[in-house]
C-alpha cells in the first residue's frame, strides 16, 4: 500500500499528481526551487520541501537531496512526472536502491528505450516494423554514402540518446551527408554525452500518431487507444487529439496490436507510450518508447474516463489491471491544445513576467490542467508550458467548435501566451477537415502568424 508520495516535478504535472492522490487518500510531498515556492503544487500538496535553487541541476534534477527528502519526509514513492528525471534510469534504480516505490517502469525498461538504436533492434526482433535505417554510423564516409543510397535521400541523422526533438538533422543530397554526420555526432556528444548516431529514412508527409498503453507486474499490457500528434512546431507537440482522424480502423487495430507487443518486448510496467511515424500510404513504422505520462496523456483519459494517474499508482503498489482490453472502450472526440508562455511574434520565444490577469474557461466539456494565477511570477528557468486546455464532445466537429469557444474565453495578460495562435489553428481550414500531417505549421504559416 502506498500512503505517502514524493512528486518530484513542478508546474501543471505536478499539480495533476497531487489531484489524484488526495482523490486517493494518498498523501502527497511536493517539493519546489527557489522561485517555485509560492507555486500551485505547493499550495495543493499536503506537505512541500525547498529542493535548491532555481538552476534544474541543482533542485529538480538533484537526486540525492531528492531521495533524502523523501526519507525525511516519510513517503513511501515517488511521482516523477514527465520531463526532468522521469526517464532516468539511474534514478528509478536508486530510488528503489532506498527502499521506494518508483512510480514508473522497471530502470531496464528505460534504459532500453532510452536508447533509440537499442529500442528499433528490440522491435525488429518484436515484429514490429521501424522506419528503414542503418545501424550506428561510423567515420566511413564510403560505408555512410553507401546506407544513404541504399535507404534512399533524403535521411534524418538521429542522435541515439535524442529526445525533446533534438537531435536531428535532415540531408537531402549525397554531398552533404559525411559533414552532417560529423556535425550530430559533435552536436549528441554535446548534448547528450554520448555520440552515437544513426539514419532514418525521411518520411515526407508523416503522421505522428502515439498509443497509450499501461501494463502491470502481473505480465497483463492493455492499449488505451492512439492520440494524433502532427502539429508541431519544430517537432515538438502543440495540438494532440484523439482519435486520430487520419488512420482507419483496420490500422489503428493493428497498430495498436504492435504497441502492446512493443511494450511486451521490454516486459513493460506502469504508463508508457509508443511513438509511431504514419506515412500518407498509413504505412506506420515505430519511432520510440517514452517510458512515462506524457504530456497529452488528458486526452486520453477524458475519452476512455480513466484516471492514468490513479492507474500508475495502482499499477506501482502491484496491482494488477483492474480491466480485460475488450472492456476498454473510447467515446467521443477529444482535444487537447498546450498554452505556452511565449511570443508567436517574436519567433516564439519563451516570456516571463507577472501574471496580472487570468480567467479560465469553463463550461460543458472543458478541462483545463494549469498551475499559474494572478500575481503569479513566469520565470525563465522552466519549460514554458503554463496550461493544458481539453474539450471533449460527441464528435470531432462539435469538438473543433467547443475547443474555439474555450480558447475565446481564456484571457491571460502580463504575460505574451499562444492562445491567438491556437485559435488561428482552430480556424485553419486543413485543420477543421482533419486533413494535416507533420508539415502542417510550416504549411499554413502565413495564415497563423
Ligand atoms: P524526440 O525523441 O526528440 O521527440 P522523435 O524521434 O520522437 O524525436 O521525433 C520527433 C518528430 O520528428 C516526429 O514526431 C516527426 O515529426 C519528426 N521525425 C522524426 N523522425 C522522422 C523521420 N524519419 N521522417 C520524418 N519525420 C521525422
Amino acid at each position: 500500500m502506498i500512503r505517502k508520495i514524493l512528486v518530484a516535478n513542478r508546474g501543471e504535472i505536478a499539480v495533476r499528481i497531487i489531484r489524484s492522490c488526495r482523490e486517493s487518500g494518498i498523501k502527497s510531498v511536493a517539493i519546489y526551487s527557489q522561485p517555485d515556492r509560492t507555486s500551485m503544487h505547493v499550495r495543493y500538496a499536503d506537505e512541500a520541501w525547498p529542493v535548491g535553487p532555481a538552476p534544474s541541476g541543482q533542485s529538480y534534477l538533484n537526486i540525492a537531496k531528492i531521495l533524502e527528502i523523501a526519507k525525511e519526509s516519510g513517503a513511501d514513492a515517488i511521482h516523477p512526472g514527465y520531463g526532468f528525471l522521469s526517464e532516468n534510469a539511474d534514478f528509478a534504480q536508486q530510488v528503489r536502491e532506498a527502499g521506494l516505490i518508483f512510480i514508473g517502469p522497471e530502470a531496464d525498461a528505460i534504459n532500453t528505450m532510452g536508447d533509440k538504436m537499442r529500442a528499433r533492434e528490440l522491435m525488429i526482433k518484436a515484429g514490429v516494423p521501424v522506419v528503414p535505417g542503418s545501424g550506428k554510423l561510423t567515420d566511413d564516409e564510403n560505408e555512410n554514402l553507401k546506407t544513404a543510397n541504399e535507404i534512399g535521400f533524403p535521411v534524418m541523422i538521429k542522435a541515439s540518446a535524442g529526445g525533446g526533438g533534438k537531435g536531428m538533422r535532415l540531408v537531402e543530397k549525397p554531398e552533404e551527408l559525411n559533414s552532417s554526420i560529423r556535425r550530430a555526432k559533435s552536436e549528441a556528444l554535446n548534448a547528450f554525452g554520448d555520440d552515437s548516431v544513426y539514419m532514418e529514412k525521411y518520411l515526407k508527409s508523416p503522421h505522428h500518431i502515439e498509443v497509450q498503453i499501461l501494463g502491470d507486474e502481473h505480465g497483463n499490457i492493455v492499449h488505451f487507444f492512439e492520440r494524433e500528434c502532427s502539429v508541431q512546431r519544430r517537432h515538438q507537440k502543440i495540438v494532440e487529439e484523439t482519435p486520430s482522424p487520419f488512420i482507419s480502423e483496420e490500422v489503428r487495430k493493428k497498430m495498436t496490436d504492435r504497441a502492446v507487443a512493443a511494450a511486451a518486448s521490454v516486459n513493460y510496467t506502469g504508463a508508457g507510450t509508443v511513438e509511431f511515424l504514419v506515412d500518407a500510404d498509413m504505412n506506420f513504422y515505430f519511432l520510440e518508447m517514452n517510458t512515462r505520462l506524457q504530456v497529452e496523456h488528458p486526452i486520453t483519459e477524458r475519452t476512455t474516463g480513466i484516471d492514468l494517474v490513479k492507474a500508475q499508482i495502482k499499477i506501482a503498489s502491484g496491482e494488477p489491471l483492474p480491466w480485460k482490453q475488450e472492456e476498454i472502450r473510447k467515446s467521443g472526440h477529444a482535444i487537447e491544445c498546450r498554452i505556452y508562455a511565449e511570443d508567436p511574434e517574436r519567433n516564439f520565444m519563451p516570456g516571463a513576467g507577472t501574471v496580472l490577469h487570468i480567467t479560465e474557461p469553463l463550461g460543458l466539456g472543458v478541462r483545463t490542467d494549469g498551475y499559474i494565477y494572478e500575481g503569479y511570477e513566469i520565470t525563465v528557468y522552466y519549460d514554458p508550458l503554463i496550461s493544458k486546455l481539453i474539450v471533449w464532445a460527441q464528435n470531432r466537429e462539435e469538438a473543433v467548435q467547443r475547443m474555439k469557444r474555450a480558447l475565446y474565453e481564456y484571457k491571460i495578460t502580463g504575460v505574451k501566451n499562444n492562445i491567438q495562435f491556437l485559435e488561428r489553428i482552430m480556424n485553419t481550414p486543413d485543420f477543421v477537415e482533419g486533413k494535416y500531417d507533420t508539415h502542417f505549421i510550416a504549411k499554413n504559416e502565413k495564415s497563423l502568424m
